[in-house]
């Protein structure tokens, strides 16, 4: 496993954890698998120990009266969820229907991201771009070195990045950029 750089003694986000007081020691016990960041704590409101974990595409988070007995109960979950055949659909049980490419399995519950291709109302690109989308593709275009490390630590998703940029470039030529931040 990989544990989350906040827990981390050394690390410039131990350093800020540790200032705020929400870095709570402990040592994981469960066999979580190597590419998987944990991360834990004591919770803010309402103050419930956590254990949260990330294994590849989802995210599982256990609670309880510790931390430890947190882990385990997010451990459990993580054991069902390897176990399961899973049957994917884009309904969340007792909730809705996902449109962001969620996945949530229909025998288990499991979650994933980015399962699905989005799914956009016809002609969603067909306007101005937001302030918060321009500054987006000018940090896509401008910001190379931001844009190494993002394909290095996520290079999986560096395709899915490069088309936004596109996406974001033609939608910046053909409309430009609205006036104020309304959308
Ligand atoms: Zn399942």
């Amino acid at each position: 496993m990989r544990i989350a750089s906040h827990h981390v003694p050394g690390t410039p986000e131990h350093d800020l954890s540790s200032m705020l007081g929400g870095n709570a020691k402990y040592e994981p016990e469960c066999a979580w698998p190597s590419d998987c960041t944990v991360q834990w704590g004591h919770g803010i409101i309402p103050a419930v120990p956590f254990f949260e974990a990330f294994p590849a595409g989802t995210f599982i988070r256990g609670e309880g009266e510790t931390i430890a007995e947190a882990e385990r109960q997010a451990f459990a979950q993580y054991l069902q969820d390897i176990a399961c055949n899973h049957v994917w659909g884009r309904f969340r049980p007792g909730s809705v229907t996902y449109t962001n490419g969620a996945a949530f399995c229909r025998k288990c519950g499991g979650f994933r991201s980015r399962m699905f291709p989005e799914i956009r109302d016809l002609g969603w690109w067909r306007k101005p771009l937001s302030d918060m989308e321009a500054w987006h593709l000018k940090s896509i275009e401008e910001n190379h070195e931001l844009g190494a490390i993002m394909d290095r630590k996520y290079p999986a998703d560096r395709e899915r990045r490069a088309r936004t940029g596109r996406v974001l470039r033609l939608r910046f030529n053909v409309f430009g950029k609205a006036d104020d931040d309304s959308d």
